[in-house]
């Protein structure tokens, strides 16, 4: 049985930082991890380069965003999320 619970990479930290911080790693890394559109030339192969730094890795064109997403509005997850179950 592993050690860590459903909270997924957020489980290195231990419980003392408590659930809901921890969830709030997991949705957060959860964002990093994700492609998005760039910009310059629409592919799905924007990714995370460093912090605030977004790269694409077709035309390799890199933007400045926010630190978890290309931009601030970015709010594709939230809609999806709010969309399950029916
Ligand atoms: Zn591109």
């Amino acid at each position: 049985m592993p050690r860590t619970k459903k909270v997924g990479s957020a489980g290195r930290f231990g419980p003392r930082y408590g659930t809901k911080i921890r969830k709030l790693v997991v949705e957060v890394e959860r964002k990093l991890k994700q492609d998005y559109k760039c910009p310059s030339c629409g592919a799905m192969k924007l990714r995370r380069a460093g912090s605030s730094i977004w790269q694409c890795r077709r035309c390799g064109a890199k933007f400045a965003g926010a630190a978890y997403t290309p931009t601030a509005g970015a709010t594709t997850v939230e809609k999806t999320a709010s969309k399950e179950g029916g």
